[in-house]
């Protein structure tokens, strides 16, 4: 899918231009046809060899904060060098332009910010949102990740200094996924920040005002979402580290009238499925004989809950004994009926039991197959409640997504001592590996780009007009499936990031089958969906231009 193949550009213009340069590989001919003579040191690389320079330079930074802005800044230079690397180099370098660095990076963006990506959109550009989104210089966009900035992983309200998020969640798009850099555009919406640090900072990039709610919020909103779809029809709108009160609102108001999907809700909640699918496989109960304990009832929490009732309903339970296997711990303590505190998503699972608050106590009560920390607060899954669960289950499953790796509630290594080996552990940040007894255990990272990139691939591909439970359903098995023996015998419950491209493609066809079979594709079906989508994926190699 790479749509633009050769460049009318030449001279220094083209060596600005990221799309097209191809630094020091532009060859003797190329170098003739579009006036670069005299311009680039005399001798003609290889991609391989500029990939291992990138890569030299890359390793002698001494912070992942600076890996971080070394490779935004070949980002800004060369696109098919910086895909090619992180390609190569996948476990190595998403953890630096995703999370736990990305998190790092948004609340330095300020300080760190060199070069302007995607659209931001203030509450001063209301009337006037589609005009400047034709600013924009490529005009088929297919997938946005479109942020507020109020509730950046784990880490709160970060206003516009949230646009890392967007950026690296569309890097990730191209590398994981394989769709094409300029189909896809990362918007912020600054609405203000309640973020008095960032307030007071005279490098802050956003406006310099309290966040703005209420109607003025969703007008802009909905200007907007009206802009894309005169605009760019076709696109893929990911709403992406919303607040709660945003969140669910925006996502029930515009999931049934246009193509979109939050990843913190959605997303989240397929990669969690996928990894409670192979968990079944290991402690040989089904999804609906065993009990679930969240801990965190946001966003993540309720989003895998709903999605993992939607799984049990397939499987013949009934909603209410679906929503039954489901307990959620907030803030507060135990989630019941007896609060008088609930916010609306939590209403769905609050179930009639005595209200207890302590998680050590909460684990007695519930007594789980699995605890899912969704919560950000550190720490929370204690030795205590490690070694219950390993009591209570011969293999206790212990999920600690939250990010960025300072808020995960346990470490890796507390999860399999504390339960001598038997944990199947998922984190939200990647954890190294860990000795117990001699045995090693690869922690498995439940990273929402297992899921997203082969989702938006089967999208727009398909030209889907809406994201719906069934395909998030179908990501997840898909996902599951992919998980191998060898796999699972080194502790994995997901396949390692380096098959993720093989992975995407698998998800997409299944994604795009979805969308087929609901009636929801622009294209017509083609005789082979694999091979139609493969056709379609954006590989960032240097082509010759002449
Ligand atoms: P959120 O703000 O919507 O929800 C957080 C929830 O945690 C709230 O319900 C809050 O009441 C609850 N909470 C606060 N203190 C608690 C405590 N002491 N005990 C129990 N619950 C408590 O946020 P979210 O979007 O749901 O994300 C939560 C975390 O999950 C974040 O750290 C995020 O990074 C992580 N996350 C991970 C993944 C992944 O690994 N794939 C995906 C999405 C989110």
């Amino acid at each position: 899918m790479n749509t633009l193949e050769r460049p009318n550009l030449t001279g220094v213009e083209l060596l600005h231009n990221p799309v097209f340069n191809k630094g020091t590989s532009f060859t003797e001919k190329e170098r003739d046809v579009f006036r670069l003579r005299g311009l680039l040191p005399p001798r003609v690389n290889s991609q391989e060899q500029q990939v291992a320079r990138a890569l030299e330079s890359l390793r002698r930074k001494d912070s992942d904060l600076e890996r971080y802005i070394f490779l935004m800044a070949l980002q800004d230079r060369d696109e098919k060098l910086f895909y090619r690397l992180i390609l190569d180099h996948l476990e190595e370098l998403v953890p630096i332009i995703y999370t736990p660095t990305v998190g790092r990076a948004c609340q330095e963006y300020g300080h760190i910010f060199r070069r302007p990506r995607g659209i931001f959109i203030s509450l001063e550009d209301a009337g006037q949102v589609a005009s400047l989104l034709c600013n924009w210089p490529y005009k088929d966009v297919r997938v946005i990740v479109v942020t507020d900035g109020e509730r950046i992983l784990g880490l709160g309200d970060l206003g516009a200094d949230g646009m890392g998020i967007p950026v690296g969640k569309l890097s990730l798009y191209t590398a994981c996924g394989g769709i094409d850099p300029t189909l896809c555009l990362p918007v912020t919406i600054d609405v203000g920040t309640n973020n008095e640090e960032l307030l007071r900072d005279p490098l802050y990039i956003g406006r310099g005002h309290h966040r703005v709610c209420g109607p003025v919020y969703d007008t802009l909103i909905n200007e907007f979402i009206e802009a894309i779809q005169g605009l760019f029809p076709h696109a893929l709108i990911q709403f992406e580290d919303f607040g709660n009160r945003n969140a669910f609102r925006l996502l029930a108001e515009y999931r049934n009238k246009v193509c979109a999907f939050n990843d913190d809700i959605q997303g989240t909640a397929a990669v969690v499925m996928a990894g409670l699918h192979t968990a079944a496989r290991l402690t040989r109960k089904s999804l609906a004989e065993q009990r679930y304990l969240f801990f965190g009832a946001g966003e993540a929490g309720t989003g895998i809950a709903d999605l993992l009732v939607e799984e049990m309903k397939r499987g013949g339970l009934s909603e209410k004994a679906a929503r039954g296997c489901c307990w959620f711990v907030d803030s507060k303590g135990l989630v019941v009926s007896s609060r008088h505190d609930l916010a609306e998503h939590k209403l769905r699972y609050a179930h009639h039991h005595p209200f207890v608050a302590d998680p050590r106590s909460i684990i007695e009560a519930v007594q789980p197959a699995a605890i899912i920390g969704v919560s950000g607060q550190p720490g929370i899954f204690s030795e205590n409640v490690l070694k219950r669960m390993g009591e209570l289950n011969e293999r206790p499953i212990i999920f600690a997504l939250s990010n960025p790796t300072s808020k995960s509630e346990c470490t890796a290594e507390a999860a399999y001592r504390c339960t001598a080996g038997r944990a199947i552990f998922a984190s939200g940040s990647p954890f190294d590996p860990v000795v117990i007894d001699g045995q090693k255990f690869i922690p498995s990272q439940g990273n929402n780009v297992y899921i997203f990139p082969g989702i938006g691939l089967g999208i727009v591909a398909s030209e889907s007009r809406r994201v719906t439970d069934k395909m998030l359903l179908a990501a997840a098995r898909t996902l599951a499936a992919e998980v191998t023996e060898t796999d699972l015998a080194e502790g994995r419950i997901y396949p390692p990031l380096a098959r993720i491209r093989e992975v995407s493609l698998k998800i997409a066809v299944a994604v795009a089958n979805e969308a087929y079979d609901q009636g929801l594709a622009a294209v017509p079906r083609p005789p082979n969906i694999a091979s139609y989508i493969r056709a379609q994926v954006f590989e960032p190699q240097y082509t010759e231009y002449v």
